[in-house]
């Protein structure tokens, strides 16, 4: 089956054995059109930006920030936060199923979203101008299985901030689920009350989770799982100069204990 008729069909696919696939290539035939659709039960817009609060739009606004590009739109939620709090969004991803539902959705909320379909590794062939941040939020960058994507990613976003520009970029905190330390709760990210998201497989190069919705419904993601160490040393070594770990929101954390770990990091 190629791209276009695998995004198109109603069934994931990941062939006889599924936990062999960890292809960073995978996540456009991973968010299929009835996924897409559903997204949103599990992420629940209100609920969110309640546990959110306004983290993001802080931290953006203490660094000086006018032009965002959010390079992980997904189905709209930060783009459209950010448009209403005043800021300059450009709203990327490289899923076109998912970048129809976020401009749906911003209209429904009259916006009008300026999309731009772009895969990471290959972010400057389609974005071609500077920004005051980048954000790549929602657990995004577990979708790259490779280091060398991860590199490529990375130095790519480097490349599209200005001078003194900043990248949030956020995990789930795989630590805790590799060490066995605690089994996260989802409570910030994952909001939606009737959706269940559980790991079904965790190693120390795959992730694969379960979406299970009401209509019994079933899902699933394949992701690497990101230490938040490797992540941070990774973003030092893409350039960046100064990078700032939060636990969900917090400055202080014990490791095992948030769900998400967000990185602010400065390229100054
Ligand atoms: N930020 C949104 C949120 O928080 O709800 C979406 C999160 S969703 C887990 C991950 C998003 O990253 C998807 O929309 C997917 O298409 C996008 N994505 C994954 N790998 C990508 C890549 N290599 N290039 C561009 N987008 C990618």
């Amino acid at each position: 089956m190629n791209l276009q008729s695998q995004e198109k069909s109603t069934q994931q696919n990941y062939g006889s054995d599924p936990l062999e696939v960890r292809d960073t290539n995978h996540y456009k035939s991973e968010y299929i059109h009835p996924f897409v659709e559903r997204w949103d039960q599990l992420i629940d817009w209100d609920g969110r930006a309640e546990a959110e609060g306004d983290f993001f739009i802080s931290a953006l606004r203490e660094h000086g920030v006018k032009k965002v590009l959010d390079v992980a739109t997904g189905t709209g939620f930060h783009s459209v936060r950010l448009l209403r709090a005043g800021f300059e969004v450009t709203s990327a991803d490289g899923s076109p199923t998912m970048l129809a539902k976020a401009f749906e959705n911003a209209r429904k909320r009259d916006y009008l979203l300026r999309t731009a379909q772009a895969d990471w590794r290959w972010l400057n062939r389609d974005i071609h101008d500077y920004y005051d941040a980048v954000i790549c939020l929602g657990n995004s960058f577990t979708h790259l299985h490779d280091d060398n994507d991860r590199r490529k990613a990375l130095a790519e976003f480097y490349a599209t901030l200005k001078h003194d520009g900043i990248l949030i970029i956020d995990q789930r905190n795989y630590d805790a689920l590799l060490d066995h330390k605690v089994e996260p709760t989802h409570n910030f990210y994952y909001c939606g009350d009737n959706v269940r998201a559980t790991p079904e497989h965790v190693d120390e190069s795959l992730a694969r989770f379960r979406y299970e919705f009401p209509d019994d419904e079933v899902f699933h993601l394949n992701m690497f799982p990101l230490r938040k160490k490797y992540v941070r040393r990774l973003l030092r070594e893409v350039g960046f100069q100064h990078v700032t770990t939060y636990g969900d929101f917090q400055e202080t954390y014990r490791d095992a204990e948030p769900d998400f770990f967000i990185h602010v990091a400065e390229k100054r």
